[in-house]
């Protein structure tokens, strides 16, 4: 399926590593920990979260008295599941919408990490789930964005709500919502500019495009989601935190998935920064965003 074929560089990788390392070993000590260690954390998983794993990992082995390094793989798994999950109620992780009015959807994330497309295969999951979906190019700043928003906009068949490129952000999504309203659309997708050289500004322009939403419609936004680019790695995970910073992130969207050996980082993101992945991007074509599902991730990284 999509899902497992995306991840394949990751489960590759990790699989014959940890093949090697149970190999390796007659016997689970503490040297295997060790090595356990350094393939969990080549793989991004992210040192905090690797040593949390680590330690619960040792518990439970002792624990459960396992001797052969075989038997470690199935307890990495559970355990590697149950920090995904940490205490929280799994249902958090899909996109919650309003069911009986107009959503609304800020996306935010620095240029480059895959925001367009993004927003071009969300567009489309809706649509195909018989939801009415418009588009708002509130980023205003990059040149290009607004015509990069409307090819995806023409691809899938759903309007763009746009002004001129310098605009007023806010301005473009308040007209993106009377658009919505009048049309009685159900969902309201709003593209957002991805600077971070100066996080005043990013904070001072999500505040204000925030507030006109928020004025317009109750509860909204429903979901701010923040799109990070599986490939940078732990630059991911420190993009995330100047986001979660300026912002109120509800729902992290990892994309390039498929590109990289190092999917370890979808583990991090969520036990480091408490935010759930809601999405990942597994290719640049408009079926290629699939829901996150923590079970299906981790037990894929096992063949
Ligand atoms: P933006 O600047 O954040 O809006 O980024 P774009 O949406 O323009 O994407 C940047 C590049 O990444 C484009 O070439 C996309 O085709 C590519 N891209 C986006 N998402 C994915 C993904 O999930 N997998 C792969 N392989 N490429 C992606």
């Amino acid at each position: 399926d999509k899902f497992k074929d995306g991840m394949s560089k990751t489960r590759d990788s990790f699989t014959s590593k940890v093949n090697d390392l149970v190999a390796r070993y007659r016997k689970v000590d503490e040297e295997f920990f060790e090595d356990l260690e350094e393939v969990l954390i080549s793989a991004d998983v992210g040192v905090e979260t690797v040593m949390t794993l680590i330690e619960e990992l040792e518990m439970e082995v002792k624990r459960r008295n396992i001797q052969e390094p075989e038997a470690v793989k199935e307890v990495i798994s559970e355990k590697l599941v149950d920090i995904y999950y940490d205490d929280d109620d799994e249902s958090i992780e899909t996109l919650n919408l309003n069911e009986d009015g107009l959503s609304v959807i800020l996306t935010v994330g620095v240029n480059g990490v895959g925001k367009t497309t993004t927003i071009g295969k969300l567009a489309h999951r809706l649509k195909q789930e018989g939801k009415s979906v418009l588009l708002a190019a509130g980023d205003t700043f990059r040149a290009g964005a607004i015509d990069q928003l409307d090819v995806w906009g023409e691809r899938t068949g759903i309007d763009v709500i746009k002004h001129n490129e310098g605009s007023d952000p806010a301005a473009v999504i308040y007209d993106g919502i009377q658009a919505a309203k009048s049309r009685d659309v159900d969902v309201l997708i709003c593209d957002t500019a991805g600077r971070l050289q100066n996080k005043v500004n990013l904070m001072n322009e999500l505040a204000k495009v925030k507030k006109v939403i928020s004025r317009e419609i109750d509860g909204a936004p429903h979901e701010t989601l923040l799109v990070l680019d599986a490939t940078t790695g732990q630059n991911a995970l420190s993009q995330a935190k100047t986001f979660k910073d300026a912002t109120d992130v509800s729902g992290i969207v990892l994309t390039k998935l498929d590109g990289t050996a190092r999917g370890g980082i979808v583990l991090a993101i969520r036990h480091e920064l408490d935010i759930p992945v809601k999405f990942v991007g597994l290719g640049e074509q408009v079926e290629d965003l699939q829901p996150f599902d923590a079970h299906q991730f981790v037990y894929g990284l096992f063949g």
